[in-house]
């Protein structure tokens, strides 16, 4: 394998619910999921069932015909957000290729040779060009350049500067509501309802970027569902294939068709298999009860980890958390945890990420909160 990861030393072999077990039979409590994909906890039986019967009655076709599954999990995917179509991949950054090349299209509909997209600093949309070129905080990396044109970074946390930045050229808003990859942290409303209303009034398309927070991760089917703006695209991958990888492109009904016939595609996207494995993930995950329990435990985690000393701020939504430490050390930390039996994730060295699988129980929050404890007492 290429050197592109600094990989922990772990070789996990297991995995059920919340829990992942070693090559030596050590057991471990894991409040990464896979980083937000296994959000029906490891193996959940109805996706392993799922899998199970597709896998022995078809699992490819290719693109050029339809199948049930892919138009289900289609359906279902809009049915659930912005009412127009979807369109399947194989992963979050696949996705936002997809946006990308949308709103490009639609400004150009519009008359816009050169079309930009304003994208916020801190946001992370995936490693592909495109999605690398639309993530200010590796697009700078020289390595890799030239990136694509067209994208504009404005600061997080300023409506005024972010109204104005769009202007006749703009093709698009893109925003995470929470930045995940960056250290979990929430794009405040008034950015939102600002990037709202100038798309409105220029004629750009707001794109949420929902890898991270779509999937009940904050305790709402969707993160868009708990902001005060609704986007016309929104982007989803990790959680939705319950382990499995998928991601979608979803419209609202307006921007529908503006992908036509070869403009886009992608061979293995939304085959059978995966379909079958996402659609079981959704019937997990798209439950009222459920939803609620993500906002009470992502509650129960908040104020335990408010609580300890060495921790001096918390932020997040739902199970989508972050701590900062006071002294710095995140990545030790991490380490001393893993070493107790926690897998959780340092982001550079101030913060902690914690993201356990949407199905995690109250117990299993109390035992992280101990590992924490200790490591940081
Ligand atoms: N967008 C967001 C918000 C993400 O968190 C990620 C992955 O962490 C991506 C895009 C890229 O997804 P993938 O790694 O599946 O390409």
């Amino acid at each position: 394998m290429m050197r592109t990861y600094a990989r922990a030393p772990v070789e996990f072999v297991r995995g059920e619910g919340a829990r992942l077990w070693d090559s030596d039979g050590k057991q471990y409590l894991d409040f990464l999921a896979g980083i937000s994909v296994c959000s029906v906890g490891h193996c959940h039986p109805d996706v392993v069932e799922a899998v199970r019967e597709q896998v022995g009655t078809l699992t490819h076709t290719s693109n050029l015909y339809l199948t049930a599954g892919g138009v289900r999990l289609a359906q279902r995917l809009c049915e659930s957000s912005l009412g127009g179509r979807a369109f399947l991949c194989n992963s979050g950054a696949e996705a936002n290729e997809c946006a990308i090349k949308l709103v490009r299209k639609h400004a150009h509909g519009r008359g816009i040779a050169g079309p930009e997209i304003v994208v916020l600093e801190g946001a992370f949309h995936g490693r592909t060009m495109a999605a690398l070129s639309a993530t200010p905080g590796l697009a700078t990396n020289e390595s890799f350049a030239p990136y694509l044109p067209g994208f504009r970074v404005v600061p997080r946390d300023d409506p005024d500067a972010l109204a104005a930045a769009l202007g006749e050229t703009t093709a698009a808003v893109m925003l995470e509501p929470i930045q995940g990859e960056t250290g979990v942290n929430v794009v405040p409303d008034s950015v939102i309802v600002a990037a709202r209303e100038a798309c409105d009034s220029s004629g750009a398309l707001l794109v949420f970027d929902e890898i991270q927070t779509g999937m009940g991760r904050t305790g709402s089917l969707w993160g868009y569902e708990q902001v005060p703006a609704r986007p016309d695209v929104l982007t989803t991958a990790k959680a939705l294939g319950g382990g499995l990888p998928v991601g979608a492109c979803v419209t609202s009904e307006g921007t529908a068709d503006v992908l036509e016939v070869g403009d886009h595609g992608s061979t293995f996207a939304g085959g059978p298999l995966v379909a079958a494995a996402a659609l079981a993930a959704f019937d997990v995950i798209d439950d009222r009860e459920l939803l609620r329990r993500v906002r009470e435990l992502g509650g129960r985690l908040c104020d335990g980890l408010g609580q300890i000393e060495a921790i001096s701020e918390v932020r997040g939504r739902g199970l989508m958390v972050g701590a900062r430490l006071d002294d710095g050390g995140a990545k030790d930390v991490a380490s001393a945890a893993l070493a107790e039996g926690l897998v959780v994730n340092p982001i550079g060295e101030e913060t902690l990420r914690f993201l356990p699988p949407l199905v995690v129980g109250e117990e299993e929050v109390d035992e992280a909160l101990e590992i924490i404890r200790r490591v940081l007492g």
